[in-house]
């Protein structure tokens, strides 16, 4: 079964990353949930595959070194191969994200959001891009956010000016830089990485007044892991519009 994809979804247990889980399942996409916990990550690869998709659970917390390369072994033993990497986990400090904080954002605070949302991205991608580049069509989705994009807090009367959450924010402009550099660095072997912005979307981390529902909040992420090969790459991107970093 060489040309079944196989995709890894990083925080597939709830919220977006559970929703793409389902919608590339839908989509004939075998697919790998991880979660902190094994027994959470089995029970939502069990709900899919209750709805006859081909879903796997495993453990990985994405901040935990031994945890990423026993996944990388994980998805080498049993596929040989990767096709999507959807790096989704990702948290907000503590207090909610409409309170603005800037300089007095704590070391504590740095490292939490830094530690999962760009340095563990970048070390699991590191670890499964051997896997990655056996795939005939490697994609590579960073979920990012438009509170990361300078351009946007810039300009006059911008609708994300007042959500200053400096650890979150720049935590997703690294991120977007990771993608820049990583597409590059990749070009010509048709491994393709994106940023996601997937919208202000009703989860945990959105809060109950997002506009958005989560299915629609799935759909970036999605067609991010699908791109055919003139599709895009080293771009940010919300429902097929490129966004300015
Ligand atoms: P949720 O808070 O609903 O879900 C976050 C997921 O990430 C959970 O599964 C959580 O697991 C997991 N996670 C957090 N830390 C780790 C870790 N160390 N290891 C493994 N998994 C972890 O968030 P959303 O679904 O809303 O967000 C998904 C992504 O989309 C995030 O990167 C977020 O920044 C981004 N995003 C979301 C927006 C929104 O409006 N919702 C807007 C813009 C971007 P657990 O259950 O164990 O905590």
């Amino acid at each position: 079964m060489e040309n079944q994809k196989i995709a890894l979804i990083t925080g597939a247990n709830r919220g977006i990353g559970f929703e793409t889980a389902k919608q590339l399942g839908e989509k004939g996409v075998t697919v790998v949930l991880t979660a902190r916990q094994l027994n959470v990550a089995q029970e939502a690869a069990d709900k899919l595959k209750a709805q006859g998709i081909d879903a796997f659970g495993v453990q990985l917390d994405v901040t935990k070194a031994d945890e990423r390369k026993a996944v990388a072994e994980y998805l080498s033993d049993k596929f040989s191969k990767l096709d999507i990497l959807i790096n989704n986990a990702g948290v907000a400090p503590k207090e909610t994200l409409s309170v603005n904080k800037t300089i007095d954002t704590t070391a504590d605070e740095f490292e939490y959001v830094f530690n999962t949302n760009l340095f563990s991205v970048v070390y699991l991608t590191k670890e499964l891009l051997p896997l990655i580049k056996k795939s005939s069509a490697g994609r590579i989705v960073n979920l990012s956010s438009i509170l990361g994009s300078l351009t946007l807090h810039s300009q006059e009367n911008s609708p994300i000016a007042s959500f200053r959450v400096l650890s979150y924010n720049a935590s997703k402009a690294a991120l977007n830089m990771f993608t820049t550099h990583l597409s590059a660095e990749l070009e010509g072997t048709g491994i393709k990485v994106n940023s996601a912005h997937p919208g202000w979307v009703q989860t945990e981390l959105g809060g109950d007044g997002a506009p958005m529902n989560i299915t629609d909040g799935a759909k970036t992420s999605v067609e991010l892991a699908l791109l055919n090969a003139d599709g895009p790459t080293g771009k940010f991107i919300h429902l097929g519009e490129e966004l300015p970093w």
